[in-house]
């Protein structure tokens, strides 16, 4: 269902610069000094044709060096749990260390495919060495270098094996999926508690043979939909409640599987970094979003003002990608629990809505006559016209004579347009310039 690639290792044997390559930021910043926390952990990459997500769990592991340990035992477990591949990287310049013994026992146990890399071996010489990784007991390994990308690709042809291939579509499914994702104690179970809790007998809970595929239909007051892995949400694993890395993994799996996530934050807490990533996970991923601040009921000094001041500070973090809705409600006393719901298929609608190539083109190319690209090199930019392609979510080919010529700000400007004209609420969208 959802291919999610989970690096884990020891601190310090390329995890980082590994996920930078595989998701092509190899200019990201790396940082020698072991367990500091990095805030890009999680990317998109696609090899031979097939999309999945990366996690570098390294970037969650945090402290001092005695609490290491334990603290990347428990990744190894939640990454067996949570991703279809883990990928256990290990370091030839140090060799087979304790530690590197101790994840390999936890992997072995698992059922999860599991590839193992031997890194920096950047030379004939390690080529050699690497050898000594037979004894963890997990079979072939694959010798690479992740700083200058030698082996990566043997690597990829394998791990990719275990994906299901998308070819950069996702199935469509019969009805609306939605998920509630957000950090915890942010009131998530609450919420679905209130939707689907003591009704039981209106919904089907439809669970896969794996943990990987579990929706429950809802069906009340004419809106029908599937929401998605509320079992894993209710019934959640209280050891790993804590764990920022946990919630990441739940996010990530849930994301994928849904058309609209329904973000949840704490009123009394505000728009927080952690809030951010998985608004910018969601965002990265192409799904439809629906903004909810719950806790309403414990906010003092409600008025009309409150609102709208609390909107525009939220919709100025969240920019360039702002036009998102944004709900204020209570789980616990179900306070406009059902709006949430409407709010999440008119969004729904938005991400699926089909604009015909001739609606564009009347009510863009004016737009574009008028502020044309600005001249690059001595040359001028013609778009000759506009059509949005046949994907699930709204993606638009401008063709032009020199689609090299058009820059960021110009395509803000495109989509800025776009939005104004054609209602794109809680929809990212893409825009690309292709040569005609
Ligand atoms: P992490 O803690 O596992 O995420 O490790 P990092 O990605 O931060 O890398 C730790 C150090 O190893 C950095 O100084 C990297 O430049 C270095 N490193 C990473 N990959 C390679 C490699 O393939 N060859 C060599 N020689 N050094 C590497
Ligand atoms: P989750 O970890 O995101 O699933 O959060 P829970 O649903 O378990 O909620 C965490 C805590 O917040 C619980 O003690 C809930 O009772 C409380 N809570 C959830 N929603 C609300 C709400 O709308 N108002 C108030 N006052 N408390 C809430």
């Amino acid at each position: 269902m959802s291919n999610i690639l989970a690096i884990v290792g020891r601190p310090n044997v390329g995890k980082s610069t590994l996920f930078n390559r595989l998701i092509e930021r190899r200019d990201a910043i790396v940082d020698a000094v072991s367990g500091v926390t990095r805030d890009r952990n999680y990317g998109k990459s696609h090899w031979n044709g097939i999309e999945f997500s990366v996690i570098d769990t390294g970037g969650y592991v945090m402290g001092s060096e005695d609490i290491f340990e334990e603290e990347i035992c428990r990744q190894v477990a939640l990454a067996i749990d949570e991703a279809s591949v883990v990928l256990f990287l290990v370091d030839v310049v140090e060799g087979v260390t304790e530690m590197d013994i101790e994840v390999a026992t936890l992997l072995r146990k698992s059922k999860k495919k599991v590839v193992l890399a031997v890194n920096k071996v950047d030379t004939g010489k390690r080529l050699h060495e690497a050898a000594e990784f037979y004894q963890l007991g997990l079979g072939d390994y694959f010798p690479i270098s992740s700083i200058n990308g030698s082996g990566t690709g043997e690597l990829l042809d394998d791990v990719v094996t275990a994906f299901i291939k998308t070819e950069g579509e996702e199935e469509q499914p019969d009805l609306p999926r939605f998920s509630v994702v957000g950090r915890p104690n942010v009131g998530k179970s609450s919420l679905i508690n209130a939707l689907l809790g003591e009704e039981r007998h209106i919904v089907t809970p439809i669970a896969g043979t794996t943990r990987d595929s579990i929706y429950t239909e809802y069906n009340k007051f004419g809106l029908r939909f599937m929401l998605v892995d509320t079992a894993g949400l209710r019934k959640k694993g209280k050891v790993y409640e804590d764990l920022e890395f946990y919630s990441v993994m739940r996010s990530v799996r849930a994301i994928e599987n849904t058309d609209v996530c329904i973000l949840m934050i704490d009123a009394t807490l505000g728009f927080e970094a952690q809030d951010m990533n998985i608004f910018r996970l969601a965002e990265r991923n192409n799904k439809g979003i629906v903004l909810c601040v719950n806790k309403w009921d414990l906010v003092e000094g409600k008025d009309a003002n409150l609102h709208k001041t609390l909107t525009e500070g939220i919709k100025k973090q969240l920019a360039p990608f702002n036009d998102v809705p944004i709900i204020f409600i209570s789980a616990t006393n179900k306070q406009r629990i059902h709006k949430t719901l409407e709010t999440a298929f008119e969004v729904y609608k938005n991400r699926s809505k089909r604009i015909p190539t001739h609606t564009l083109n009347e009510v863009l190319l004016p737009i574009i006559e008028e502020l044309p690209p600005p001249v690059y090199k001595d040359k001028k930019v013609r778009i000759k016209y506009i059509t949005q392609l046949p994907t699930a979510y709204p993606q638009f080919a401008f063709f032009c004579n020199l689609p090299q010529y058009v820059k960021e700000p110009y395509m803000r400007f495109i989509e800025n347009r776009l939005r104004e004209n054609f209602d794109f609420t809680g929809v990212p969208i893409k825009i690309y310039f292709r040569p005609k």
